[in-house]
């Protein structure tokens, strides 16, 4: 028997699909929304056979009509050169979609999960971060349309919420790698293994000295979807991402150790308002949820080499 409907928007996006492949798996009715800009069909045509799963082009920045259970809203370019590339379109996905996937939750009365981000904290000023830090953005930075555009769609969650009685959840994503990130998409994890594999220069943005807490896609998906079912009053934020933290010398040469290549690395200018240091507060998320990931960012590259390698 088919336990809900579930509605995922980005559903043909690296998080997306392997969201949309879980919930499957775990019974329900999939419908996968998605504009392709920075997903593929690829992602889940091996999905398509499934009888219980449905795909559709639709971009979120203009309403949609369905019947759904649950909404996991994850439509919006997450890596930089993306996001970047098109800003005005980035604000418009997070607010606009959001305000259309709010509006469709609150007349069917779903319950709506929100994919925020780290960034929301900016470059932070207080470190490791916890979810009442207010964060350090800088409104009309090169990195604004995203930061902004995921700050405003919480502030959109959480009035629908006070105010229309929306069961929302929102999860603050810390960076987060595995297959099916795209080869190209421009962020660090996939460009050093594929630039490894391919015996092309490791490039490092800045001296390298700036940190990340990479968690793997797995440890990220059984916080999503087991947040997604806490209790109502539980709305987050809460931060969900692996408190293990990294400079980015040190993940250039971790992939070039568990790679094998020889590849030489090379400095190149760092990006404007590019984060010095991040890494998550997961306490909330502990006792809430009694989740922490298990994943350490070792074996969870060479899950992600071994990916790599195979496309
Ligand atoms: P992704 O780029 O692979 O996936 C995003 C998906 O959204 C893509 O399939 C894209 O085509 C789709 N999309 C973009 N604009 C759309 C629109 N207007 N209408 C419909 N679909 C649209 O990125 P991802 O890493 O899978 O990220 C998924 C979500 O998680 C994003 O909202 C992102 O901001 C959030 N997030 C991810 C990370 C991470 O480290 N992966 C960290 C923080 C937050
Ligand atoms: N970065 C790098 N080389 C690359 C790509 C990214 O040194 O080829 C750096 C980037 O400047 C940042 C970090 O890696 O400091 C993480 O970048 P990413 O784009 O993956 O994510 P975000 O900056 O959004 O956390």
């Amino acid at each position: 028997m088919i336990k809900k409907k579930i509605l995922v928007t980005g559903g043909a996006g690296f998080l997306g699909s392997h969201l949309c492949e879980r919930l499957l798996n775990e019974g329900n009715e999939v419908v996968c929304l998605d504009n392709y800009f920075t997903g593929q069909k690829q992602n889940v045509v091996h999905l398509l056979d499934n009888p219980f799963f449905e795909l559709i082009r639709h971009d979120v920045t203009m309403p949609y009509f369905i019947e759904v259970d649950e909404i996991y809203n994850l439509a919006c370019p997450a890596s930089p050169i993306h996001y970047q590339y098109n800003p005005i379109k980035t604000v418009k996905t997070s607010v606009m979609g959001a305000i259309n996937m709010l509006g469709l939750a609150k007349r069917i009365k779903a319950k709506i999960l929100q994919a925020s981000t780290s960034e929301v904290y900016g470059d932070p000023e207080v470190h490791p971060q916890p979810e009442d830090y207010w964060g350090h953005v800088n409104p009309i930075g090169p990195r604004s349309c995203y930061d902004e555009g995921k700050r405003v769609a919480e502030t959109l969650f959480i009035n629908y919420h006070h105010q229309n009685n929306v069961r929302i959840k929102i999860i603050r994503i810390f960076n987060t790698y595995g297959p099916r990130m795209h080869p190209h998409d421009g962020r660090v994890v996939s460009n050093f293994i594929v630039q490894a594999l391919n015996g092309e220069d490791i490039t490092i943005y800045g001296d390298g000295s700036q940190s990340r807490s990479f968690c793997y896609v797995d440890d990220l998906l059984d916080g999503m979807i087991q947040f997604m079912n806490s209790r109502e009053e539980f709305i987050g934020p809460v931060n969900l991402g692996n408190p293990g933290e990294f400079t980015m010398l040190e993940l250039a040469e971790l992939v070039l150790r568990l790679t094998g290549a020889s590849s030489k690395i090379i400095y190149m200018p760092l990006p404007a308002d590019d984060p010095t240091q991040r890494q998550p507060n997961i306490s909330l998320a502990k006792s809430e949820l009694g989740w922490e990931p298990k994943i350490p960012l070792e074996e969870g590259l060479k899950k992600t080499i071994e990916y790599f390698k195979s496309i």
